[in-house]
């Protein structure tokens, strides 16, 4: 769903060349001011983690208050747009096309190559002990339809639905010859029961995350699994860079921890979750805000000072393996299973 997804395993620079990315301030600017323009009407909402109303704020960004959970650990904005508003914003956004008219084309091949393929062979080796290939997978929010696309290609299920609510995108995915259904999140009537139900970098920008995965619940047979991403606000990137970090923006009003995540999933009836952090951007991102003086050496220390001005590559993948092992990637990922009986 993000404009701007930044996901393992690449160079930023590969999948959002900056001579396109130069206007597209400008289109995001207009995004803030549509929405802070309405925040008079934005709706309180207590945690969407776990549902409780003891938040401590954090700070305001981009017209938007960030509260942190005092129970999870969940970071969230409230109050926040409604469904409505948010309908209405993602339509209208000047951002998501200018995206779509002058970045997608540009990287989409890119994007293909080092995004969606990996994510395609995660999911293979995800449910690899699984014998899937007669059954069902279900992507919410297919966007252009290259993950689909993708998978399709390792002949991993019999049947890839493509949900896709917005209309130039759902004729993006029947262009490639998806099963493609273009409604909105929750209106799609559906015929089979999923094995899989997909979505990346989705349930961050919903205004009610937990309804969204009880509805995933609800598309799955008995036993089958959710594997969604998402951002986590416990991640090294994030807790470094804090407020001036990009995962912190106008359109992610949700920013779960590990543990926020699992407990949302547990409130949605799934069992046997596992949540894993496969970032692999987190040191490549810390290095930059050093070098544009976004975060001072104070902050990080010598030791990781040190580390992070390395001249040995090889420091940097190491630090970011042990990143991700130890959960502390800024990018998260969960797979969890409807019960076989409910
Ligand atoms: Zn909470």
């Amino acid at each position: 769903m993000c404009a701007a997804t930044k996901l393992p395993p690449m160079k930023v620079d590969d999948i959002r060349p900056s001579e396109a990315m130069a206007d597209q301030a400008q289109a995001v600017q207009a995004d803030i001011d549509w929405l802070g323009s309405r925040r008079e009407a934005f709706v309180k909402v207590a945690c969407p983690a776990c549902q409780r109303d003891d938040p401590e704020y954090l700070y305001d960004k981009y017209a938007m208050s960030h509260q942190c959970c005092r129970h999870c650990g969940a970071q969230y904005v409230s109050p926040r747009p409604g469904e409505e508003m948010l309908g209405d914003f993602y339509r209208n956004s000047e951002n998501y096309h200018y995206w779509a008219i002058h970045i997608f084309p540009k990287s989409a091949e890119a994007r293909r190559r080092l995004l969606f393929r990996p994510r395609a062979e995660q999911t293979a080796a995800l449910f690899a002990d699984r014998a899937l290939d007669n059954g069902t997978l279900i992507e919410i929010g297919a966007a252009h339809g290259l993950y689909c696309d993708e998978v399709r290609k390792l002949g991993l299920f019999s049947r890839i639905v493509a949900i896709e609510p917005t209309p130039d995108l759902a004729a993006e995915c029947r262009r490639l010859g998806l099963e493609t259904i273009e409604a909105p999140f929750e209106q799609a009537d559906l015929e089979a029961e999923a094995d899989v139900v997909a979505n990346f970098e989705v349930i961050e920008h919903l205004f009610d995350p937990a309804a969204f995965l009880s509805w995933s619940r609800s598309l799955l047979k008995p036993g089958g699994f959710v594997f969604l991403t998402c951002p986590n606000v416990e991640g090294f990137e994030t807790l470094l860079l804090g407020r001036d970090s990009d995962t912190v923006d106008h359109e992610h009003l949700n920013l779960f921890t590990p543990s926020s995540l699992e407990l949302l999933a547990e409130r949605s009836g799934f069992i046997n979750i596992k949540v894993e952090t496969p970032g692999e951007l987190d040191v490549e991102i810390v290095q930059q805000a050093l070098k544009d003086d976004r975060i001072d050496e104070g902050r990080l220390g010598p030791v990781l000072t040190r580390l992070l001005t390395s001249n040995d590559t090889g420091v940097a993948g190491g630090l970011q393996n042990l990143l991700a092992d130890a959960g502390l990637s800024s990018h998260m990922r969960l797979v969890a299973q409807r019960p076989e009986q409910d």
